[in-house]
């Protein structure tokens, strides 16, 4: 099924160069980019987008990490992209995360994971509506 996915590249992936490594594993997966900016999300915007973490131990932290410098998101688009995206970031614990996937690659830490993937059709919907508008998003 056809689907689009909202992925965003984290600060840490920026800061330490991971952005054509990750946008390699999209291309080699033919997965398509269809809309993409670099922004900065005030810590207001990054307890907004990680709303369903309110209340957690790690909400603070994870907040505080993801507006302390700029991000890549992107709406990916491709049959059963949302899975199959998550298939390539790997397990949240870099430590669980199978060989090859980006995050057991790349990622430092079980916060600085490098990459974010929406989880369901629905979390997709709001996070893409999140930080795109109509215009930046071709039409179906
Ligand atoms: P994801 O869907 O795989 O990104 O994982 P979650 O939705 O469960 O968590 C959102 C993000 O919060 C993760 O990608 C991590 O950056 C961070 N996170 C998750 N669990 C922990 C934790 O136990 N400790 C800390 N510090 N951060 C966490």
């Amino acid at each position: 099924m056809r689907q689009r996915t909202l992925s965003i590249i984290k600060p840490d992936g920026v800061s330490r160069n991971l952005i054509g490594k990750v946008i390699g594993r999209l291309e080699a997966a033919d997965i398509k980019i269809m809309a993409m900016k670099m922004i900065k999300m005030t810590k207001e915007q990054a307890k907004g987008f990680y709303k369903v973490h309110e209340g957690k131990p790690f909400y603070e932290s994870v907040t505080d990490f993801m507006s302390s410098g700029p991000s890549v998101v992107m709406v990916l688009d491709g049959d059963d992209v949302i899975k199959e995206y998550r298939k390539l970031m790997g397990a949240t614990n870099y430590k669980e995360a199978e060989e090859g996937t980006i995050r057991r690659e790349f990622a430092t830490d079980i916060e600085k994971n490098v990459v974010h993937g929406s989880d369901s059709e629905e979390n997709a919907r709001f996070e893409i509506n999140y930080f795109f508008n109509a215009l930046e998003i071709p039409a179906q």
